[in-house]
């Protein structure tokens, strides 16, 4: 609600997708990794038509943000979220360089962390979705994640993504990707920085691969506006926009979305307005 997401902004009624309490959903079976199961969101799940509208942007885990990110982390709940972003590793608190700022605690959105009565950094697990705002945000470098498996967590990512559609009937899903104020880190975070490149459009399709790629290609490394580059992040000089920033390759999980045969990366652009 404090980042504009109200009925009054959307004009529409916001429903809980896994209940108030966030305890309806339906669990699917796969077998990726660790990646065993994925708690598709009750709401979503019994949905007859899936319009999925993505805001286009940069991510700091999987390179870039859009349609495959917005049902694999939007449409589950949190355990599934935390057993995703899992699949890059774990998070470990070093007390040596620990000055209990607490900036850690003021980071996390979900009440997973805090300090117990002896000063030590605790985690609950049922809250952690691992996204990683806590280890971003410590001056001090106290948290540290192990692990930096970051193409699984793409294809984690994928493979979450095929669980939720697999719940539709294909003719009735729509991607509507908003390639607009396009910024070098995600959303979740709460806060925002100028734009990467001019905005593009929007770009639509019922094919979440074909819509990937189309968005991915229309964010060009020579349309950069450097301004958009957060305080911090050097450009590699290799790879995508993304890639530059974020040291992931993108495109992994387009391939991986196309690999579970979810779409064809090949595509014609239709100028509709
Ligand atoms: S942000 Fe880092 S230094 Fe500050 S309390 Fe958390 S772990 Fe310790
Ligand atoms: S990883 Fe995210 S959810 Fe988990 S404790 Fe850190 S900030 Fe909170």
């Amino acid at each position: 609600e404090n980042r504009g997401y109200t009925e009054y902004n959307l004009g529409c009624p916001i429903l809980e997708a896994c209940g108030h309490l966030g305890k309806y959903f339906y669990t699917k079976n796969v077998d990726y990794k660790t990646l065993q199961h994925i708690d598709v969101a009750g709401l979503i799940n019994d949905a007859d038509v899936l319009i999925n509208l993505s805001h286009v942007k940069g991510h700091g885990s999987c390179g870039y943000g859009g349609a495959c990110k917005n049902i694999a982390m939007g449409c589950v709940t949190d355990r599934t979220r935390y057993e995703i972003h899992s699949l890059e590793g774990g998070i470990t608190w070093q007390p040596d360089l620990c000055t209990h700022c607490e900036q850690c605690i003021a980071a996390c959105n979900h009440n997973a962390n805090r300090f117990d009565e002896q000063g030590v950094y605790q985690v609950n697990y049922h809250n952690c979705t691992a996204c990683q705002h806590c280890v971003k945000v410590c001056p001090a470098g106290a948290l540290v994640l192990t692990g930096q498996h970051y193409l699984d967590f793409q294809t984690g990512m994928a493979v979450c993504t095929k669980a939720v559609l697999d719940t539709f009937d294909p003719a009735d899903i729509y991607h509507i990707n908003f390639l607009i104020a396009i910024t070098a880190v995600c959303d979740c975070w709460g806060m925002t920085t100028p734009s990467l490149v001019p905005d593009i459009g929007i770009m639509a399709s019922p094919d979440i691969v074909a819509v990937e790629k189309a968005s991915l290609d229309a964010v060009k490394i020579e349309n950069l506006i450097r301004n958009g580059i957060p305080t911090g992040h050097e450009m590699t000089g290799q790879g995508h926009l993304f890639e530059q920033l974020h040291g992931k390759n993108p495109f992994v999980q387009v391939n991986e979305l196309e690999r579970l045969d979810l779409g064809r990366q090949e595509y014609e652009l239709e100028k509709v307005l």
